[in-house]
């Protein structure tokens, strides 16, 4: 149904609200893209999946997985027909814009440690101070091990924060624009106060290393190969007096990692192999090797080709993809009414009307856009109407107002249908982000139906 307020089609809501707990309580433990691999990888192993690098040869119904640098994870339910002939993929991302701690991270400014951040992806500064936050992350030790840390989300933790200038003396700063009311290098987490012992120098900054030492075995130089992640602190929550729509941090883009995840958890057989990728690195250019330009996708493939028996894996992986459909799972600018001029309203996703397609984002002219095909677009379209899911379009704004990109092009690039589906999110990138419960239950329903779709 196109363009229809979903909400009306459930009279007994328990379903979607009951998928927005579960979907609560995912993103309120994964943080990071490494948390949210290591819960993908549990809950697909509570359904069957095996780790694919433990398995020789494949047959249809087998169910893999294969995890790259506990950061990326892809996987799959062999399908009856053979992989050469396309698979059906569901693409997200799992990285979310936040704050890392540098790598030489610690001073001490009259008697206050800290810890010196760079941001990570497209933030608004001045949303991330006066806001409890917490710490996650691992440090990688000389002697090959890593230690994870997570400080924050125990009611018991403590948290961290940044400050912001009191009202009374922001005179100057208010006059600011608002890219610069906070600076990027201002962005510093207060880590404590209490000196070690009177006298010694930086000895606020000496405590907070010795309490780090005894928590987790670490001496300072450990930090500089080290991943901490500053996020939100606390757990997702609902939002609404009706309790339609869920607040938390990283909904852009673990709501559609959690919904493709969960459509293929949810399915038993299919005829055409699936599959659901989570990535990582696409806030920052889906580079590196755990981003959607790595190879790490394309050689998982060549490696289901082989263990299925394939002659010329290599080559078959690229006839394959040419062969595939994919939905690029990937959040759409919610339309806000507080801020609706920056909207095309024809062409913009609404709360309550379920998944959204972006037969292109981009900014500029479509710049660096992934312009799906319309003949695709059509068979997505009947895809949806046959299974009775609510959906609707949208562009990333109006014309030459901004824009953006996801993994689309990327999957695009090896000749296979892609096209943009997802949610629309109010808030998107700042540290409380908003979703309805519906859209991502029509959104869950609407990946499930294209994985069996003739
Ligand atoms: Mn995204
Ligand atoms: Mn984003």
């Amino acid at each position: 149904m196109y363009r229809k307020n979903a909400w009306n089609k459930y009279e007994d809501k328990t379903p979607v609200m009951e998928f927005g707990e579960a979907y609560k309580q995912f993103i309120s433990y994964g943080k990071t893209e490494r948390l949210v691999v290591k819960e993908a990888v549990a809950l697909l192993k509570e359904k069957g999946f095996v780790d694919g690098e433990d398995v020789a040869s494949i047959k249809p119904g087998d169910k893999l997985y294969f995890v790259n640098r506990n950061k990326n994870v892809a996987a799959f339910i062999i399908g009856k027909k053979p992989i050469g002939e396309g698979i059906r993929i569901l693409g997200a991302h799992i990285d979310s814009p936040r704050l890392d701690w540098k790598e030489h991270p610690f001073y001490e400014d009259h008697d206050f440690a800290y810890a010196d951040t760079h941001y990570y992806g497209g933030v608004k500064k001045y949303q991330w101070v006066t806001i409890p936050l917490a710490l996650h992350g691992v440090i990688c030790k000389k002697d090959g091990s890593t230690v994870e840390v997570n400080i924050g989300e125990d009611p018991s933790d403590p948290v961290v924060g940044i400050t912001d200038l009191l009202i009374h003396l922001a005179q100057d700063q208010l006059q600011k624009p608002g890219a610069k009311i906070i600076e990027g290098e201002a962005l510093d987490v207060s880590l404590g106060s209490i000196p070690l012992a009177e006298g010694e120098k930086d000895a606020v900054k000496a405590n907070i290393l010795k309490i780090l030492k005894e928590k987790y075995g670490v001496e300072e130089e450990d930090f500089l190969s080290a991943e901490i992640e500053v996020t939100p602190a606390g757990p997702a929550r609902d939002y609404g007096l009706d309790r339609s729509m869920v607040a938390g941090y990283g909904h852009d883009d673990r709501v559609c990692a959690y919904t493709s995840l969960r459509a293929v958890l949810d399915t038993e057989e299919v005829e055409t192999t699936a599959c659901c990728i989570l990535v990582d690195k696409e806030e920052v250019g889906s580079i590196g090797a755990t981003g959607a330009q790595s190879l790490f996708f394309e050689n998982v493939v060549a490696k289901l080709l082989q263990k299925a028996g394939d002659p010329h894996p290599v080559f078959a992986t690229r006839m394959c993809f040419e062969n595939s459909k994919m939905l690029s799972s990937d959040v759409s600018a919610g339309y806000d009414p507080l801020y609706a001029g920056v909207n095309d309203p024809k062409n913009a996703a609404y709360f309550g009307q379920g998944i959204v397609f972006n037969k292109y984002l981009g900014r500029g002219g479509k710049g660096g856009s992934n312009d799906a095909n319309p003949e695709y677009y059509a068979w997505i379209r009947n895809v949806v109407d046959s299974a009775n899911v609510n959906w609707q379009n949208a562009e990333l704004g109006k014309v030459d107002q901004g824009g953006g990109g996801t993994i689309a092009y990327i999957l695009g690039n090896y000749n296979m249908n892609v096209i943009d589906a997802g949610i629309p999110v109010h808030n998107m990138h700042a540290p409380m982000e908003i979703v309805s419960k519906v859209d991502v239950y029509e959104a869950y329903l609407g990946y499930k139906a294209f994985l069996q779709a003739e």
